[in-house]
């Protein structure tokens, strides 16, 4: 992966008319790939750190500094600024509270967004790497999860994944999944994310994944963007995978696009976040049209927003500027957030009727 620059218009001055914008506000959407740790916007980031007294990049020690300071760091120059970031985002989070609170925060936002249901990103095993108590963490979970449905009318559910360069942790997070399942049914799902390509094999993460399969969880593992169409084939058969993180990369592999058209799985495309890491150029650059245009099942996702520079809504409205898609277009593709989500028949049928009186 090289180091990009977020060439992001921040104030998001898109050449779309007012009706199309109520539009997408209006639209009830699913958001199917958001890392929980990656969500945290900079006045929320401050609360925590300054809590836990963490130095993020941006503020001094113990947190000291402002919301503007943090606003600054977010616009990071590079990869490994974001990696800063987001291991010092992951720092702040220790006790029950701080799951909590900062649950309930990304649901402020995502309410606001009108996005009903997220089916959400995250890795317990770098939090209890870092000394968190486990039971600690899921009650923050569940208690933040419990509070977003209840106040913000937004229901989370759980992918818990696990980082490719730690094979090690797939079985612990595993068995967490499996805690936080029988607690509240949270956990939906087992992930994989970061490295991708040769140098990180899954092999050792096969038995854990179908372990997951045959206990009922489903396989959402990431593929297909730093590496190209060999890593979404290799996820597809030793992962199992439902559905593919980001897998944009087929495009480059008809025999693979063709494949995954017939076997219904849907990739979870986040198109900002591909351009911010550098995986496309721009957004005009992006295959999001072609894999449309190919009969994929596609849905759109924000991965971690404020970090790139987004919201749901934003990609919604980036789309619509620069692939030039009106509402029929938009429509389309927040039916695919609901249809292929983790959703039982009956909130499907529900969430696409809300959807179509629009
Ligand atoms: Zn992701």
């Amino acid at each position: 992966m090289r180091d990009a620059d977020l060439d992001l218009d921040p104030d998001l001055d898109l050449d779309l008319d007012l009706d199309l914008l109520a539009y997408i506000d209006a639209l009830p959407k699913v958001e199917l790939h958001v890392h929980l740790e990656g969500s945290i916007v900079p006045a929320l980031a401050l609360r925590l750190a300054q809590r836990r007294k963490i130095q993020l990049p941006g503020l001094g020690p113990e947190g000291a500094g402002s919301v503007e300071d943090l606003r600054r760091a977010y616009r990071f120059r590079s990869f490994r600024d974001f990696i800063a970031i987001y291991v010092g985002l992951s720092r702040c989070l220790d006790q029950a509270e701080d799951f909590c609170e900062a649950v309930l925060g990304i649901a402020e936002g995502l309410a606001a967004q009108n996005v009903r249901r997220a089916e959400m990103t995250f890795t317990p095993m770098t939090h209890v790497h870092q000394g968190v108590d486990a039971d600690a963490m899921l009650d923050g979970l569940a208690e933040g999860r419990r509070l977003a449905l209840e106040r913000h009318g937004v229901d989370f559910a759980w992918v818990f994944d696990v980082v490719r360069s730690f094979p090690d942790q797939a079985a612990p997070t595993l068995a967490l999944a499996l805690r936080a399942r029988e607690r509240d049914g949270s956990v939906i799902a087992l992930g994989v994310g970061g490295p991708e390509g040769p140098d990180y094999p899954i092999d050792a993460l096969a038995p854990v994944f179908a372990e997951a399969k045959a206990a009922g969880l489903r396989s959402v593992p990431h593929a297909g963007e730093q590496d190209g169409p060999a890593s979404v084939r290799a996820n597809l058969e030793r992962l199992q995978a439902d559905r593919i993180g980001h897998g944009v990369r087929a495009i480059e592999d008809p025999a693979l696009v063709a494949e995954l058209r017939e076997r219904a799985i849907p990739l979870e495309v986040c198109p900002t976040s591909n351009v911010a890491l550098g995986v496309y150029p721009s957004l005009a650059d992006h295959p999001l049209p072609q894999l449309l245009d190919a009969g994929l099942a596609v849905t759109l996702a924000s991965d971690d927003p404020p970090l790139f520079g987004t919201t749901l809504v934003d990609e919604y409205r980036r789309c619509a500027a620069t692939y030039g898609w009106d509402k029929a277009q938009l429509l389309a593709i927040a039916q695919a957030g609901v249809e292929h989500s983790f959703l039982d028949a009956d909130r499907k049928r529900a969430l696409l009727a809300e959807q179509a009186a629009i």
